[in-house]
């Protein structure tokens, strides 16, 4: 991993840097360029905006590790209201949540408990609710919690991520409950003993992964998700997925708010299903520091916007 992205990652966590950050002008200026704006109306315009270019939404109010029940409830209840939103709205927008912000630090059963009225009112509407991969001291629990829900629920999706060493096996167990995965390469900070230090091993590892997706689609028994702006591993994928007889709405790609929007503009109007994770709310600071240690080239863009 490189420097630059280690201490990045290594500053995500810091709750002075957050402090100081979210009340600086400058900063908020460049968050801009990843977030419409902290309001879920700011993320639901956003939506709309995107519709005529025939592109799918998915919106996530940042926030990770909230812990106390009034704290999740207070999620629950929002997400719930996002839904209403939505559905007022006719948006063709789904919703994706973050473990830790419904209780997973609590237990298992206590985030199944949370997650499982939002994933019911987002079945109802015909809408897959999506579930976040956190860091892996997580992942255990996040399969459960998947296994749980998947169990009452048919309509849930689950993040995995090709840098882990253990996603394959992760996925053939997966497997079982014809799981809607979203595959991503993985966005923290992770000791080499758990995860690749090398991006091309972690670029290879998503490429196996989306095979394998793709044959168990094929077989109807999956139904992929490829979360990345890698465009040569999209490609690649796309191309596979027409090889194999995988029609283009069995599988989708799905990338983040402005991030690579001409290609998402340009995949829809192939005929694909694309979808733009939309993100808002004002815990956004350890969720921007991920985005800069994606490409640190970002961080001129913030010092830019210091001066401007
Ligand atoms: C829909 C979606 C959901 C996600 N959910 C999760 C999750 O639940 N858990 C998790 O750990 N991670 C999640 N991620 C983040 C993911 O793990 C990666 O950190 C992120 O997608 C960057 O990797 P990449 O696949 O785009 O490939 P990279 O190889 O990092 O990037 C490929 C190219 O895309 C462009 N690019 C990538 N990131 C940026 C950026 N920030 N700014 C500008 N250009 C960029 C660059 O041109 C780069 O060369 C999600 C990503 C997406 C798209």
């Amino acid at each position: 991993m490189s420097l630059a992205r280690s201490a990045l990652l290594r500053a995500s966590k810091s709750p002075w840097l957050a402090s100081q950050m979210t009340q600086r002008a400058f900063a908020r200026r460049a968050v801009k360029r990843f977030m419409p704006g902290e309001r879920l109306s700011d993320a639901l315009d956003a939506a709309q905006a995107l519709t005529p270019a025939k592109i799918g939404t998915i919106i996530t109010r940042l926030g990770e590790t909230l812990t106390g029940e009034r704290n999740t409830d207070e999620v629950r209840d929002h997400y719930l209201s996002a839904l209403g939103e939505i559905a007022t709205r006719r948006l063709p927008t789904e919703l994706s949540v973050k473990p830790t912000q419904l209780g997973l630090d609590q237990s298992i059963d206590d985030c199944a408990r949370q997650i499982a009225p939002i994933a019911a009112r987002s079945a109802q509407d015909g809408k897959t609710l999506w579930v976040d991969m956190e860091d892996s001291s997580y992942v255990d629990r996040t399969l459960a919690l998947y296994e749980q829900l998947k169990a009452g629920n048919d309509k849930v999706g689950l993040c995995i991520q090709s840098y882990l060493f253990r996603t394959p096996k992760d996925l053939e167990r997966l497997l079982a409950v014809k799981p809607a995965i979203r595959l991503v390469k993985g966005a923290y900070a992770e000791p080499a003993d758990v995860a690749f230090p090398a991006k091309k091993d972690t670029d290879a590892q998503y490429v196996s992964l989306g095979l394998r997706l793709l044959e168990a689609a094929r077989a109807g028994g999956a139904f992929p998700v490829f979360g990345t702006h890698d465009m040569t591993i999209v490609n690649h994928l796309v191309a596979k997925a027409a090889d194999l007889g995988v029609a283009p709405g069995q599988f989708e790609v799905h990338m983040l708010y402005g991030i690579r929007t001409a290609e998402q503009r340009a995949l829809a109007a192939q005929g694909h299903a694309v979808r733009c994770l939309i993100s808002y709310g004002n815990n956004w600071f350890p969720w921007y520091m991920r985005r800069l240690a994606e490409r640190p080239a970002n961080v001129w863009f913030v010092v830019r916007s210091a001066f401007m």
